[in-house]
């Protein structure tokens, strides 16, 4: 291993595990925290992304070298990893563009990213051509340079979604070109947020019980305990997504909605209404339809009817 590659593997996972302190200190309501989270993580792909560079060909890393390869991709017309091929194959002496300078610059995400891309359109024939990962990392670039210029305009959950989601492709990207096991290497202390980020939905159950609380602190505030049993707070099954993270809220139509992140569905048979005969409260999954007038009678006086 090369001193740059090492020096680059190490930065690359101290950005990570800063990236992850500070993501489970916004996580836990520290919205500054999570502003940092962006920068590290940002700093993180960076890295990894040369990384990657130096493990195709130590050259690639330097912006000299780059460049030579994006002139000859204008001149040929061709795209960057064919004008690298061709002049690889020809024996162009990318070392002698960087000889004697002991810190040559290297290259910038954009750059890494763009040949990441066509790489791996060409192992998989085009197919795990994650534009969502790209999509992603250009998202939070444009937010880290723009971070110090305007007011935080995102909502937390947005940006600690999208975080999720680039650690998430970051660990498939380390697969893919066998470049570490992410797991491995990060400090024990933050495993437990890195396991939470690595899976989706472990995620986005996360983000649900954060909001169900949240919820249900906004709904008790300035009461007092005996006004506690005016407040209906209940938690109910959700019909699209299987989860108990149906609570109520105020811009829904049935008045509950279900807090996990791409579900937000609003219909649970579990959630009570009140019987049109009797006026108790009863599961409308279990209501009997009688007619316009009485859309909602209970079992109980459904099998008076009887
Ligand atoms: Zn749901
Ligand atoms: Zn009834």
């Amino acid at each position: 291993m090369t001193e740059l590659t090492f020096t680059l593997r190490e930065n690359s996972i101290d950005s990570l595990n800063e990236a992850l302190d500070k993501f489970q200190q916004g996580q836990d309501g520290n919205v500054r925290a999570l502003k940092f989270s962006i920068l590290f993580t940002a700093q993180f792909i960076e890295l990894l992304l040369k990384q990657y560079l130096i493990s195709i060909d130590p050259f690639l890393v330097y912006t000299k070298c780059f460049r030579e390869i994006q002139k000859k991709a204008k001149t040929d017309k061709v795209d960057i990893r064919q004008a690298y091929e061709t002049l690889k194959a020809d024996g162009f002496d990318f070392n002698a563009l960087v000889k004697g300078d002991p810190n040559p610059h290297t290259v910038a995400l954009d750059d890494a990213l763009g040949f990441a891309r066509l790489e791996m359109c060409s192992i998989t024939g085009g197919e795990l051509v994650d534009n969502d990962f790209a999509d992603d990392i250009s998202w939070l670039k444009q937010l880290r340079n723009n971070i110090e210029h305007f007011e935080f305009t995102l909502t937390a959950q947005e940006v600690r979604l999208c975080i999720g989601r680039i650690v998430r492709a970051a660990i498939d990207f380390c697969e893919t070109f066998s470049l570490m096991d992410l797991a491995d290497e990060i400090g024990k202390e933050r495993f437990h947020t890195f396991e939470m980020l690595a899976d989706e939905y472990t995620q986005h159950r996360t983000e649900a019980k954060a909001e169900m609380k949240r919820g249900e602190s906004d709904a008790f505030r300035g009461l007092r305990p005996k006004e506690w049993q005016f407040v209906e707070w209940n938690v109910y099954r959700c019909d699209a997504c299987g989860e108990h993270t149906m609570v109520p809220d105020d811009e829904s139509a049935t008045g509950y909605k279900c807090k996990m992140p791409l579900c937000g569905n609003e219909e649970s048979e579990d959630i009570e209404v009140p019987c049109d005969v009797c006026g108790v409260p009863c599961a409308n999954g279990d209501m009997q339809y009688w007619d316009e007038g009485l859309p909602n009678v209970c079992p109980q006086c459904n099998s008076h009817s009887d």
